[in-house]
Order: C-alpha cells, then structure tokens, then sequence
C-alpha cells in the first residue's frame, strides 16, 4: 500500500475502467508465464524517501540489481539538485535568490530553472492565464500550516503583480528578471513533474526498461510492469485510503492536483494551495483532476492548470491536446472524463459515477 500518493499502484483491476480492459490483462499475464525465464539475480527494486516536500517512489525492474541501484542513486541525486535549484523553503535556492532581487536587476539562472521557466511559460499561453507562477505573488501569503490567509486588502494590491508576462527570461545571457516590485514566483505545479520526466530519462540512459516514479502527485510510468500493464489508482479526494479510479497504463505520465493536500478551513471555507490568478483565491468547483499525458512535466503543470479552469472549459482543453486524457472529480463526488476516455469505457450509459456514496445524485 502506498497510502500517502495521490496515485498508487493497485494490486489489480477491480472495477472502474480497469474491469474494461480485463482481458487485456489477461494476455498479458499470459504473455508473462510465457517469458523466457530471467537471470537469477533480475529482480524489482524499491525506494520510497522523502524528496522535494513530498514522498518519492521508484520501483523498477533491472536485471542486473547493481545497475538498477546505480540507476536508482543517479535519480535521487538529480532530484536534489533541481530541489536546490528550485525550493521555495531554501533561502540559498536559485528560486529564492530570484525572488529577493529579480525585480531590481537580472538575476543569473540555471539551465534547468530557464527550461521550467520556459515550460511553464508555454503552459500559461496554453491556459490562458490559469496556470501562472507568479501565483506566488499572492499565494506566499497562505501559510496552510499556521492557517493564515490574506486580507481582501492585501489580495488586492498584490493581485496585479501575478501575471507570467512580468517574468523575463534572457535565454543568450541566462537571466531572469521581473518587470515590477511584489513579484514571486514559485514553481510547486510543475518542478515536480519536471523532475520525474527527467528521471524517467535518467533510468532509460540507464537501461531501465519498466518502471514507476512517483513523486507526491506526479508518476511516470517507463515502459509496462513485464508484460502487464501497471494499474495506477486514482486517490478518492475525500478518503485517503479509498481510490476513485483504476487505470491499467504504460509507458505514460499520470498527475494529480487536490484540494486535500495543503489546506485549512476557516469558517466553512476550504483554503487550499491551488490558487486562481485572476483572483488570488482557491477555487472550489472540483476537488481532483488527474491529467494523462506523453511526459509528466506537462501533465503536472495541466493538472494544476485544469483545477483552476473547471470542468467544462478544462475538459474543453484536454480534448483539444493529442495524447492528453484527463479524469476529474468535481465538489459533489462526481467524476468527469475527457474524451479519450469516455469512449475507451471509463465510463457507461452516459451515467456519471460517483466517488462517494450519493454525491453525484441530482
Ligand atoms: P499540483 O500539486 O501540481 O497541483 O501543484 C500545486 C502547487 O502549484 C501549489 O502548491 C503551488 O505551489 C502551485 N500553484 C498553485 N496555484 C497555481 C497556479 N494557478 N499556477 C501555477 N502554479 C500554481
Ligand atoms: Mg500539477
């Protein structure tokens, strides 16, 4: 059991869409009985640490459990670099150092931290707007484990310092820049998808054929689980032990935002660390989306981003972008799909499921 992810991998697929794809599993079982049979000393091998905040896992399969260590050393290593390059809690991070003074003059950047930047930018067009780092400007505000929450006065005048356009990227000098005081960024929708992807790439250089990464709410899956598909569950927002979804995947990225993670509640009201940038404020209409994607630095940053649109216009947007699939559970319990995934069966007699008992009744 892997209690704490947004998405875990299940022991097998008992109803939801995973019942859909039954036989498929059983060929792949098939095939797997049939594989020739491994060296001795192949074998799966497990890490589960704490990493950029959050819970990092990675199961992988090596046949030579050496390599498959080494494999396993070198991702860990590249996450705590793109931690220190990247935290908000470190004061020495590069993040940090631009936050204190990008606004006053250029501030020198990383590769890595260009790229995200760049990434993240490319999001925000995509998005119009929902998926914003300058998020931060209002969102370092919220202090989720003390329980505060800003002002209306104070949402107020800094809500104009949150739009990407004042963040300058000088790729030939390698510097960013802000273009106002008040300013922040933070890159907490879409680092640790980066990171993932990455390490994805990391145990492929590595001859690492099946894998599983997962890092808080993001999971790259390399390659199937041996023949079998892995089934990934798709965390019941609302019960940390229940799954809303099971989903038989391979060789995909699947990333998870919820209300249920940082959060408190003041006077009936859910404040959790999912901000809309056009008002500075949590929004309420879903409480999960999980994106389906080609890498997991584009469905970190889609999760985030289609948690802020809604159902409709963020749906709207998953249909339009090939490869994307996306499963939303909005506030009464119910579950939307995109397109893809409605017509593979996620979901029968046009009926919505629901993840809770009668949440979905009306
Ligand atoms: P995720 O768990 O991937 O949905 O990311 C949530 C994190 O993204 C939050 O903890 C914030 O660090 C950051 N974030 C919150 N709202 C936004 C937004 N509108 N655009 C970009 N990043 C955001
Ligand atoms: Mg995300």
């Amino acid at each position: 059991m892997l209690p704490t992810l947004h998405q875990r991998e299940c022991d097998g697929p008992r109803g939801g869409p995973g019942r859909f794809l039954t036989v498929a599993l059983l060929v792949g079982a098939v095939l797997l009985l049939c594989a020739a049979a491994s060296p001795a000393q192949a074998q799966w091998l497990n890490l589960q640490r704490d990493m950029m905040g959050t819970d990092l896992r990675i199961y992988l399969w090596d046949d030579d459990p050496d390599a498959g260590q080494a494999a396993i050393e070198a991702v860990v290593a590249d996450m705590s670099h793109i931690n220190a390059l990247m935290s908000p809690y470190r004061a020495d991070s590069e993040l940090s150092r631009m936050n204190a003074r990008a606004a006053q003059a250029p501030v020198h950047a990383s590769a890595e931290l260009i790229e995200v930047l760049e990434q993240a930018r490319a999001v925000s067009e995509l998005t119009g707007g929902a998926f914003d780092i300058t998020y931060a400007s209002v969102g370092h505000l919220y202090d989720y484990r003390r329980h505060i929450k800003p002002s209306e006065t104070a949402i107020g005048e800094r809500l104009p310092a949150i739009d990407y356009h004042h963040v300058k990227v000088d790729k030939a000098a390698g510097t960013v820049s802000f273009t106002r005081p008040g300013v922040r960024i933070d890159l907490g929708g879409i680092a640790k998808g980066y990171a993932v992807e990455r390490a994805a790439g990391i145990l492929r250089d590595h001859g690492v054929r099946h894998a599983q990464i997962s890092l808080g709410g993001d999971t790259r899956l390399l390659g199937d689980h041996r023949g079998r598909p892995w089934i990934i569950g798709i965390q019941d927002p609302r019960d940390a032990k229940a799954l809303a979804v099971r989903l038989p995947l391979s060789d995909t990225a699947v990333s998870t935002s919820g209300d249920y993670e940082r959060y408190f509640v003041a006077d009936g009201i859910r404040y959790h660390h999912i901000i809309d940038p056009a008002t500075g404020r949590s929004p309420h209409a879903v409480e999960s989306v999980s994106i389906l994607g080609p890498d997991a630095t584009r469905t970190d940053a889609l999760s985030t981003s289609v948690f802020v649109m809604g159902i409709q216009q963020g749906l709207a947007l998953i249909d339009e972008l090939p490869g994307f699939e996306a499963i939303v559970v909005d506030s009464r319990g119910r579950l939307h799909y995109s397109e893809g995934l409605a017509r593979a069966g996620a979901h029968g007699n046009g009926k919505r499921e629901t993840v809770r008992g009668n949440a979905g009744a009306k």
